[in-house]
This record gives C-alpha cells, sequence and structure tokens, in this order.
C-alpha cells in the first residue's frame, strides 16, 4: 500500500464528473450526501479509487436507462469490529446504493468469486478486486440487495488520520 492522506470525498467527487459525462443519453441520478465533518484518511489513494469506481460503475450497471444512485459518507463513532465486542474503532463509512434489479441470494453468495458475473461482457473481477483493496485497507464491505428494489454496497475503512 501507497500510504497517504486521502480525501474520500473529493475522490468520490472526480468519479462521479467522469461517471457524468459518459452517459450519453441514460437518465440517471446521482444523489450524494457527504458528511463535511469526515477528515482525511489514510489509505492508498489509487485503490480507493479502484475500489470506489468498481462499486459505482456496477451501480451504473445494474440501473441501464434510468435510476437513482444514492452516494453518502458517514462516521460511525464506535464500531464494533469483533462478534465479541471487544474491539472497537472509528469509522468512516460510504454507501453506494442503486435502484437496479437487485440480487438473489445465489448471486449473493458468489458476489466477491473471481470471475463470477452475469453480464456478457464481464469480468467479474470487479468486486473481488474491491473485497481484496477494502481487506488490506483493514476494513469491511457489506452488501444488501433484494430483487426487484435495489442493492447497497457499504466500504467501512478506519479513521486513522
Ligand atoms: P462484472 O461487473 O464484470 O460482472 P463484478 O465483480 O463487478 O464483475 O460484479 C459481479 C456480479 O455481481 C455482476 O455481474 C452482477 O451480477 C453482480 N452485481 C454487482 N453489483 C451489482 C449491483 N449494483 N446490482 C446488481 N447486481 C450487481
Ligand atoms: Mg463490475
Amino acid at each position: 500500500l501507497q500510504l497517504s492522506k486521502v480525501n474520500l470525498h473529493q475522490i468520490l467527487g472526480d468519479i462521479l464528473t467522469l461517471q457524468k459525462n459518459g452517459l450519453g443519453n441514460r437518465e440517471i441520478a446521482f444523489q450524494q450526501k457527504f458528511d463535511p465533518s469526515i477528515p482525511p484518511i489514510l489509505a492508498d489513494e489509487e485503490q480507493l479509487t479502484q475500489l470506489f469506481l468498481n462499486l459505482i460503475k456496477n451501480a451504473v450497471e445494474a440501473v441501464g436507462e434510468n435510476g437513482q444512485i444514492r452516494i453518502s459518507s458517514r462516521i460511525l463513532s464506535d464500531y464494533t469490529l469483533t462478534q465479541k465486542g471487544e474491539r472497537r474503532q472509528r469509522m468512516v463509512a460510504v454507501e453506494i446504493s442503486d435502484d437496479g434489479p437487485g440480487m438473489s441470494r445465489e448471486q449473493l453468495d458468489q458476489l466477491f468469486t473471481p470471475f463470477f458475473t452475469t453480464k456478457s461482457r464481464g469480468t467479474g473481477l470487479g468486486l473481488a478486486i474491491c473485497h481484496k483493496i477494502v481487506t488490506e485497507h483493514r476494513g469491511l464491505i457489506k452488501v444488501a440487495s433484494e430483487l426487484g428494489k435495489g442493492t447497497a454496497f457499504t466500504i467501512m475503512l478506519p479513521l486513522i488520520q
């Protein structure tokens, strides 16, 4: 990891600008809701860019011709990292949600497996890479999805400044 102080909102904003410019005729509405009190975090900027780009691209691909994509950030002041509850940590959470088709239980089970894809031209590597990047940053990646409703990915990263 090439660690430096990185501004998450700047990374997300840059990705959003690029994605919006590439939409063509598609009517996708982006909403962003950032907590301005989130400080720069110690992380690998290139890898975080890859991480959020993969997730936002998947959301764009999921909604298709029109839909809504929401990106939000917040601070979790006392997140419990272990089931026994003995390790607590300040974390930043970034949530990327879409109102696309959602996923079935079977899809969700294979999500982070390399080469799992439901797209005719997919590589199935995006989420496997996301998982690796998040783990290397000692963070967590969670997904909530419902068929017919949409999908939300939450990335949690330690707030080490
Ligand atoms: P790829 O995008 O090349 O298919 P990914 O690893 O990025 O590979 O994603 C794997 C699969 O997970 C996708 O093919 C799709 O079935 C599912 N998926 C990922 N993100 C979403 C999403 N936001 N909504 C619905 N399905 C998704
Ligand atoms: Mg992908």
